[in-house]
């Protein structure tokens, strides 16, 4: 692997709107193909496969554990005035610019990569997913994610026998285009936007990564998620007018989903579940027991495990199995559950502490009722106040 350095766009080259894009300009044929701005890129060269993968030095900002901007110097309009919009007003107060770290790596894939490659990459660089650069269009195209992968495998296995030569040998843009119906416009939005607009964004197009793209130089600066904006908020909540709403349970809220609750056991094999996934559009299954208790919890992250421990070429094997790592790992600490009657505020603190996008709510005896996932909380808290709450039917 060799690396060397990219060239430069000029700025103002394209564009990034709030929510999805066209492709901007496609390059004049005499230009130089060159790389995303401000990327270094790392040269892949391997069984005729040239690619390059791109790394963003790291950019300067605020730290989010230390270096944000006191509250105190805030202006926020009518805080106290309306006090359910208290935290939506918050998130308008603030940009996207705010959230992204001193130092944060972004990885960026030429969709001429290997997709084999790329997943590997994913997991190499410990990041959960990546812009695509097209270079022939000069433009990002959209997003490789753990989702991604999934649908690959969904599409392409067959047996443990059968080798998957659509992932050992497509380009990331030929599996693109094999797996078109899957695409959606690249989805970004502009450091200058504020929080208020980025969860709208990550909300109305259901999607759980949002690059911030500026839109002068034409670089992409870090992958927003829900997970960070509500920390963000967490942060800083007790210093905001606290909305009555807060000292509520979820199910006087009505906030998550309690029917077509999807679930599986210890023993549903891996492409049951990778099944699952595709068919209801859930990011995790929770495991239960014969009597319903949930024990276990199977995300989409984990599933980047099989491409880690290359073990992706047998999905037969059952859920069970392949979480005997996380099960063994001290680390482990059981599902984060919540019940019906807990306040959003409790159910607020939960999920922020454990760092995990959703928690499983449970009864008493510790059976799935429902499932509470930050989109859920982040719509009713941020967008429902100014009558942007996104319903499950639309
Ligand atoms: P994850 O797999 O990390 O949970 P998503 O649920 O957001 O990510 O991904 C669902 C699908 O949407 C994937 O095919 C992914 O490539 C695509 N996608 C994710 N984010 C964007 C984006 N910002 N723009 C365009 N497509 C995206
Ligand atoms: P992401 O950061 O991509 O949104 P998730 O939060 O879904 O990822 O998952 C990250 C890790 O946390 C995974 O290993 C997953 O199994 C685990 N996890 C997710 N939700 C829970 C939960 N409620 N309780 C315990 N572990 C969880
Ligand atoms: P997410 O993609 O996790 O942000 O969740 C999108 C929607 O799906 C939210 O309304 C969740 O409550 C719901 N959801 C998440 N996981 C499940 C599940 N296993 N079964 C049913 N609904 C779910």
């Amino acid at each position: 692997m060799e690396v060397r350095s990219s060239r430069r766009l000029s700025s103002g080259s394209g564009g990034c709107p709030v929510s999805s894009v066209s492709p901007r300009k496609t390059s004049n044929a005499n230009e130089p193909k060159s790389a995303p701005p401000n990327m270094k890129g790392s040269f892949l060269n391997h069984d005729h496969t040239h690619a390059i993968i791109y790394k963003s030095d790291p950019p300067v900002r605020f730290n989010l554990e230390g270096d944000l901007p006191e509250i105190s110097n805030m202006e926020i309009e009518d805080l106290d005035e309306n006090i359910d919009q208290a935290f939506a007003k918050f998130m308008r107060a603030h940009k996207c610019y705010d959230l992204i770290p001193t130092s944060a790596k972004l990885v960026i894939f030429d969709t001429q990569l290997n997709v084999k490659k790329a997943f590997f990459a994913l997991v190499y660089n410990g990041v959960r997913a990546a812009p695509l650069w097209d270079t022939s269009k000069q433009d990002y195209v959209g997003m490789l994610t753990i989702t991604d992968f999934i649908n690959i495998l969904h599409k392409y296995y067959k047996s443990p026998l059968i080798k998957m030569e659509e992932l050992e040998n497509h380009k990331i843009q030929t599996w693109r285009e094999e797996l078109k119906d899957k695409q959606r416009p690249f989805v970004c939005i502009e450091p200058d936007a504020n929080l208020y607009q980025a969860i709208k964004t990550l909300i109305t197009s259901k999607v759980h990564r949002l690059p911030v793209v500026d839109r002068v130089s034409g670089n992409a600066l870090y992958v927003l998620t829900h997970k960070r904006i509500l920390r963000f908020l967490y942060i800083y909540i007790n210093e905001l007018p606290k909305p009555g709403y807060m000292r509520q349970s979820l199910e006087e809220l009505s906030i998550g989903t309690y029917e077509n609750l999807v679930k599986a056991t210890p023993k549903t094999p891996i492409i049951k579940a990778l099944n699952m996934f595709v068919d209801h559009h859930i990011s995790a299954l929770p495991i239960c027991d014969a009597d319903g208790r949930v024990i276990n919890i199977y995300a989409k992250f984990d599933v980047i495990n099989l491409a880690a421990e290359k073990t992706y070429n047998d999905l037969d094997i059952t859920i069970e199995q392949a979480l005997q790592h996380k099960t063994q790992e001290s680390w482990f600490e059981g599902v984060v559950t919540c019940k019906k009657n807990d306040t959003l505020e409790v159910v607020i603190e939960k999920i922020v502490k454990a760092e995990v996008h959703r928690l499983i709510v449970v009864d008493d005896e510790q059976r799935m009722f429902g499932v509470v996932s930050l989109s859920d909380i982040l719509n009713y808290l941020i967008l429902k106040p100014f009558g942007d709450f996104v319903s499950k039917k639309s």
